[in-house]
């Protein structure tokens, strides 16, 4: 650690120094126990997205939760990460994708199949991951057209051509590819270009300050304009109220996750979420813009 800054450089180990280090050890320790081990540390947990003018569901979102026995609930920012920068995403990826669409393909609603969607980290993406991909939908019986991959747009700037070609191979296969938190990053629009993109999810960055900000409205407004022109579906996340329901349904939003509807729940208590979103009534009122 010292050494890594360089010659020169005089770094004192403080305590607090070597209890950071130690936490950061013993959180690899456990991660890696976590994602190579049986051991029901990291589970999924799924959130509806409904559609915003029938107000149905018609997917979910798998989403990793890691509860420690220790340090209690990792949210995924931090694990994520740190699975990527060890080298383990690939495995955990395999289960999560495997264990989601095992889950989806007992999932109906109403009769109705609902589609599955699952992140990807960029690392992910490379000559392996259509045969996984195809092997997983095969085992569980599920067409590729109800899988979505998502993909962060601020893991697409390294722009590889891996990433595009595997990205294409899945799209060829029937696999729908949605860029992730799009406008957070910095090529949204090159990124539109460059990849198969059949959805776009708009970050909710933007959708919380609809009803009090005009640029975010505005900034919502465009993205839907933007992703119609080139076919896209745009998902928004993030949907907390009823007036931002009712902004997004009148710009011509697709389809939508918040809280509004349901937190991400547990596969056991997915049913019941299911059922109480779709409690949640489209609104029919035309929606008061927010004011310079
Ligand atoms: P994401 O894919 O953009 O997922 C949306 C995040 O917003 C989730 O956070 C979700 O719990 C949260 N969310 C949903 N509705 C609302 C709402 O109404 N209000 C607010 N404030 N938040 C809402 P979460 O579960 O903490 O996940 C964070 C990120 O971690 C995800 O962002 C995704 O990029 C990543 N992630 C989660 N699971 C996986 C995974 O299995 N693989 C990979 N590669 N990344 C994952
Ligand atoms: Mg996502
Ligand atoms: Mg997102
Ligand atoms: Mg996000």
């Amino acid at each position: 650690e010292a050494r890594a800054r360089g010659a020169g450089t005089v770094v004192v180990f403080t305590p607090e120094l070597r209890e950071a280090a130690q936490h950061r050890t013993m959180m690899e320790t456990e991660l890696r126990a976590g994602v190579t081990e049986a051991s029901d540390q990291i589970v999924l947990h799924y959130q509806p997205v409904v559609d915003l003018t029938t107000g149905q569901v018609v997917a979910v979102e798998a989403l990793a939760r890691w509860h420690h026995p220790v340090l209690g609930e990792v949210p995924p920012s931090q694990f994520i990460a740190l699975a990527e920068r060890m080298g383990l995403i690939r495995q955990l990826g395999d289960w999560v994708l495997d264990q989601a669409i095992q889950d989806a393909g007992a999932l109906t609603h109403e009769g109705r199949e609902l589609d599955i969607a699952v992140n990807f980290s960029v690392l992910q993406l490379d000559k392996r991951t259509v045969s996984t991909v195809q092997e997983a939908l095969a085992r569980a019986g599920i067409r590729p057209g109800r899988l979505m991959i998502e993909v962060t747009e601020s893991a697409l700037v390294q722009d590889e051509d891996v990433v595009v070609r595997t990205l294409e191979a899945l799209a060829d296969l029937g696999v729908r590819v949605a860029i992730d938190d799009f406008g957070t990053g910095y090529s949204s629009l090159h990124s539109l270009r460059r990849y198969p993109i059949d959805t776009i999810k708009i970050d909710r960055e933007f959708v919380a300050g609809i009803g009090r900000l005009v640029d975010d409205e505005a900034i919502c407004t465009s993205v839907v304009h933007l992703a119609s022109s080139v076919n896209a579906t745009t998902i928004v996340e993030g949907v907390e109220t009823v007036e931002q329901y009712a902004f997004l349904r009148a710009i011509g939003c697709h389809q939508g996750q918040g809280y509004l509807w349901s937190a991400p729940v547990p596969l056991e208590r997915l049913p019941e979420a299911i059922a109480s979103c779709e409690r949640v009534p489209p609104p029919s009122v035309a929606p008061r813009r927010a004011r310079i």
